[in-house]
């Protein structure tokens, strides 16, 4: 992995902190960072660190409506999140310890290493190079979408579509264990309306589904 100087760290901050980040979401790779070729991807998402996941793109539609588009890309695992984690409320990355990361500052995900601390962590932000280096994944689509049908058997939109089918039934059943207040709230605002007027079969299929299995319980409900 080439990785840029770790000019932005700034331990003192990231200690009285905590890891407000790390708690959020695990942080981005960058194209350059992995070998990217199928089988080195197979092998790095079976170390169990790593996950294909996808970053999200706001957009205004024909309609000027807000949208969202979605670009495959490789993030450090979530916790109880798998391999295959295109969309799903984020929780704490996974390879966040009680002594901190499990990685030597200079071996971060680079997209770690271009997010520059504060001493408010709220005011945290990335460098300028940030969204230009992650735009590299739209070289790389199609190899990951390959990588998803080996894994799952399923084509890339149709892994994402039951990944929003599930998104859309944990928040009708509010599971939202692990998930950090900030996102959740974010989520609630700003992705879920434009997921539900985007996807409205997978948010009626969720909600069938909820239905279902309350009648369920009650009909097992001793009379
Ligand atoms: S980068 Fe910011 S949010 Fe992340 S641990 Fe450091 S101070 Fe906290
Ligand atoms: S890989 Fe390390 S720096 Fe990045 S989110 Fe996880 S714990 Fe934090």
């Amino acid at each position: 992995m080439e990785k840029i100087d770790s000019t932005y760290t700034n331990n003192s901050y990231c200690r009285i902190c905590q890891g407000k980040c790390c708690k959020s979401c695990g942080c981005f790779y960058y194209p350059e960072d992995i070998n990217l070729t199928f089988d080195n991807l197979i092998s790095l998402l079976g170390e169990g660190h790593v996950s294909i996941s996808t970053m999200l793109n706001f957009k205004y539609s024909s309609f000027n409506e807000r949208d969202l588009e979605f670009m495959l890309l490789l993030r450090e695992r979530n916790i109880e999140r798998g391999a295959i984690d295109l969309f799903s409320l984020p929780t704490s990355c996974a390879s966040l310890t009680k002594d901190g990361c499990i990685y030597k500052d200079t071996e971060r995900p680079s997209g770690g290493l271009h997010l520059i601390p504060s001493f408010k962590p709220m005011l945290c932000h990335y460098d300028e190079e940030h969204f230009a280096h992650l735009a590299g994944w739209l070289n790389y689509q199609d190899l990951l979408s390959s990588v998803i049908f080996k894994m799952t058997h399923l084509s890339y939109e149709e892994k994402l579509r039951e990944d929003v089918e599930n998104y859309f039934y944990n928040f009708l059943t509010q599971n939202y264990e692990g998930v950090d207040p900030r996102n959740l709230t974010e989520h609630q605002i700003m992705i879920l309306p434009i997921l539900e007027r985007k996807y409205p079969t997978l948010y009626n299929k969720a909600q069938e589904k909820v239905t279902k299995e309350k009648t369920l319980t009650l009909k097992r409900i001793p009379k």
